[in-house]
């Protein structure tokens, strides 16, 4: 089906399709290109999910691709949801909404017309029922510049089909958890690798969940520099301070260079093992002679030694540098 075949619309028209990389986005973004539409691909990055996907599968499709740093947004959205959280820390229709939001702000600078997203009716329960795409319309301020194409058939008429720019009965009727209609289409339209559903947002993962709660408990001001850290190591709280101790080396690497002016790195003196990076909160405060302590306690625990240490055991490990370390 092509503009020249099917009279599917088109109209030179260009839709920004927000683009995770996952089946259900790739296939909007065809199908669209199917329908005589121009498609740019709009991704974003946050400490809890990146752009790798979507380049991969932009890649494959041959799709523009703009990759946008939401994270002080998100982190927003993230700690005060309107709209709560999925089964984990995942506030998906509040997260949906900004993406919208951020792409209708966009749409003049990249040349679009309207917003296409690769959402399905009824394919997540809580975030992809009726009413929370209305919702995410509503809320991002989109409203009826915001098409599903793989569901269009199914909802109420937006303003893409309205004018003409698509054509409605050329968009599809899915819904459902069932994921077979899609796989059919993929492989009709050759599309030959994708991720998995939801793949690669830390938010849905119920290990990550638990320390971002602990974090948000203890420090509600918290950043994406925070956040970054949640990803890396072993983790422990004392007082107000975070530990967190590297489990093999390229952690103890990452440790270092995540390290912010203010953090101290320490291993121990004379053997090789784990660096543990300690973040006093408030930013600015100084680790305790007892924090301190613990981190000793952790670092020969988790050392060659398998016996608590002494701070005085311990060395600070220099910035933009790494330790020699077997573990
Ligand atoms: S799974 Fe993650 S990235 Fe996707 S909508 Fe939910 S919070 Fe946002």
């Amino acid at each position: 089906m092509t503009p020249a075949d099917g009279g599917a619309g088109g109209m030179g028209r260009r839709a920004l399709v927000l683009f995770s990389g996952g089946l259900d986005s790739m296939l909007a973004a065809e199908l669209l290109r199917r329908c005589g539409v121009e498609v740019t691909a709009l991704t974003f990055v946050t400490p809890f999910f990146g752009s790798s996907n979507a380049e991969r599968a932009a890649g494959a499709l041959g799709l523009e691709l703009v990759v946008a740093d939401i994270t002080e947004r998100h982190l927003e959205v993230l700690k005060n949801p309107r709209y709560g959280y999925g089964k984990n820390m995942n506030p998906c229709i509040d997260c949906h909404a900004l993406m919208a939001r951020v792409a209708l702000e966009r749409l003049g600078e990249l040349r679009a017309d309207f917003i296409a997203t690769g959402e399905v009716l009824g394919e997540r329960p809580k975030s992809q029922n009726r009413q929370a795409l209305e919702l995410v319309a509503r809320h991002s301020g989109a409203g009826d510049l915001l098409l599903r194409p793989l569901s269009a058939r199914l909802l109420p008429e937006t303003r893409p089909e309205r004018e003409g720019w698509v054509r409605r009965d050329k968009l599809l009727d899915l819904s459902g958890r069932s994921r077979r209609r899609q796989m059919e289409l993929a492989e009709e339209w050759g599309i030959g690798e994708y991720e998995s559903p939801a793949g690669g947002c830390l938010l849905t993962d119920a290990g990550f969940s638990a320390r971002l709660r602990e974090l948000m408990l203890r420090v509600p001001g918290f950043d994406g520099a925070d956040a970054e850290l949640l990803k890396v190591g072993r983790h422990a709280w004392t007082g107000s301070t975070l530990i967190v101790l590297g489990r093999r080396h390229a952690e103890n690497q990452h440790l270092v260079e995540l390290a912010l002016p203010g953090d101290m790195l320490l291993k121990e003196r004379d053997n090789p093992g784990p660096t543990a990076l300690l973040r006093a909160f408030p930013r600015g405060a100084s680790p305790n002679r007892r924090e301190i302590g613990e981190a000793a306690r952790l670092l020969g625990i988790y050392g060659k030694q398998k016996k608590p240490l002494k701070p005085q055991d311990l060395v600070e490990v220099p910035r933009g540098d790494w330790p020699h370390c077997t573990t």
